[in-house]
């Protein structure tokens, strides 16, 4: 089963400086919202389909036109700041019942624009790129990026329940905020952040120039994720299970790195993958090891492809290693040199060669042999696929076992220090906690189903599934059929004990 990647939604986002220009306007995404909830983001979102309606003034270039008209929507909507020339003359009280016309939806952003002789002009952005969304995730975005300043008078705000925490703060700040993991930031921001930092002379104009050619050079395309310092996620399309499109490669640890489930076989999937770590190794830094998470088919195949790339392109020798009981299940399909127990500590090196520590935890449930990770120092779970950002979890007996993952759940969940999670599909997941309890809630939620099922009579799995999972697509049901049939199996092992 091989899905389509998602297409790419029009959108634009605004960075914000105030008017010293030493400081950039962030806020955080509403932990709740599905794509990217909690994550700190700049003002931005979709391109409307009337922000085509409105002409920008000194507009040079008309494919930019309606991107920066949704920019400066959005940021009126969600910090309340409204970038547009003789709007100097509305006061606070008018600028917030002019958004609430907008945000009720009794007028349009042209009629708003119209009605106070209000206009956008060109010459008040800086068009610094686009970037899209990578291709793992279920939604995507193409987002052009403006510079702007804030006008005087105006202080943003957190003008939707969508966004919280709205608050100008230095790049460098922000940037220290991340590498605490005590933030969630996407690629395009944290680019944008980097290069702001960088710029110790105070010149805007270089910066921008240099985030344009960056998006320019390799047309806006996000390879990687770096999650903080010490974490890669770098998705890579395998034969996963739909609505997921790829599985997340983690490249953990900079001076001494390990590399957990290089899973493509796919060629130009793994060259890009290979330009990555080869550009660390040329750097001096040391592979230490190559891991197999768990004994599934979307999570192995390139780990020798890499192992072998590492031998022949700089003379190393790398083990591939994964817990006893995948390398013993994987025997014939993968080779291993190396076993990791459960609760084995990996000592690794950040960048500049500060020690720190990756704890393996033996996970069971989803399949047996399953090891997650934990930097239990930064709060940073990468939770395989017991949990993911992006389709479901199977529990497929006799692999899977219920009673063991509703354990590893709960001792996942109650991992010191715990603050944010990735698997091994889709996006990182800003509340590791809250989403662990919701997926031990929704098992047992399905088990109360389950029961009420058998009490009614329904006596085979099959039966049980037809009733439990009404409405499900025809080909999932399979699927629905193994999930029941472990339920079942775990309770009948709590009864007979
Ligand atoms: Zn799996």
């Amino acid at each position: 089963m091989n899905q389509k990647s998602a297409t790419p939604k029009d959108a634009s986002a605004i960075i914000l400086l105030n008017q010293d220009e030493s400081k950039v306007l962030w806020a955080q995404r509403n932990p709740k919202i599905s794509f990217l909830g909690g994550f700190h983001a700049f003002p931005g979102g979709k391109t409307d389909e009337t922000d085509a309606q409105i002409s920008v003034k000194n507009c040079a270039d008309k494919d930019l036109e309606k991107f920066i008209v949704s920019a400066v929507r959005e940021v009126f909507e969600e910090a309340g700041v409204l970038l547009v020339r003789n709007g100097e003359k509305l006061t606070k009280g008018q600028r917030a019942s002019l958004h609430d016309d907008l945000i009720s939806g009794r007028s349009n952003f042209a009629e708003i624009l119209a009605d106070w002789n209000l206009w956008i002009d060109a010459e008040d952005f800086f068009y610094t790129g686009h970037w899209t969304t990578p291709k793992f995730s279920p939604v995507r975005f193409k987002t052009r990026f403006f510079i702007a300043q804030c006008p005087p008078k105006q202080t943003p705000y957190a003008a939707i329940s969508e966004m919280q925490n709205v608050e100008f703060i230095t790049p460098k700040e922000a940037l220290k905020r991340w590498a605490n993991s005590e933030v969630l930031i996407a690629p395009p921001v944290l680019i944008s952040l980097q290069e702001l930092a960088k710029n110790e002379s105070a010149d805007l104009q270089k910066s921008i120039k240099t985030l344009l050619e960056k998006s320019q050079k390799c047309d806006g395309t996000i390879n990687f994720i770096e999650l903080n310092p010490r974490i890669i996620c770098f998705p890579l399309k395998t034969e996963t299970l739909p609505p997921a499109t790829h599985t997340n490669c983690f490249i953990v640890g900079r001076k001494e790195f390990i590399v957990i489930d290089a899973a493509s076989k796919d060629e130009s999937e793994l060259a890009k993958l290979f330009e990555l770590v080869d550009s660390f190794i040329e750097r001096g830094f040391r592979c230490k090891e190559i891991i197999v998470s768990h004994l599934h088919k979307d999570h192995f195949g390139g780990e020798t492809f890499l192992q072998n790339h590492l031998h022949e392109r700089f003379g190393l020798e790398i083990p591939v290693s994964a817990h006893k009981i995948t390398a013993e299940s994987l025997q014939g399909k993968a080779a291993f040199q190396k076993f990791i127990e459960a609760d084995e500590i990996i000592n690794l090196q950040d960048e500049a060669g500060a020690s720190f520590e990756i704890k393996a935890l033996h996970t069971p449930g989803h399949a047996r042999g399953h090891l997650c990770f934990y930097d239990a120092e930064r709060g940073f779970l990468l939770s395989s696929d017991n949990v993911v950002g992006a389709g479901t979890v199977l529990i497929a007996p006799p692999e899977g076992d219920m009673t063991d993952y509703l354990n590893s759940l709960e001792r996942m969940k109650n991992l010191p220090n715990l603050r944010f999670l990735c698997g091994s599909h889709g996006a990182a997941i800003f509340d590791a906690r809250g989403k662990i309890e919701e997926y031990i809630a929704h098992r047992l939620k399905r088990e109360k189903q389950i029961l009420k099922a058998i009490e009614e009579n329904a006596k085979t799995a099959e039966e049980i599934t037809q009733i439990v999972y009404q409405g499900l697509k025809p080909e999932l049901l399979p699927l629905a059929v193994k999930s029941v049939e472990a339920h079942l199996e775990k309770l009948k092992s709590e009864n007979s004990s």
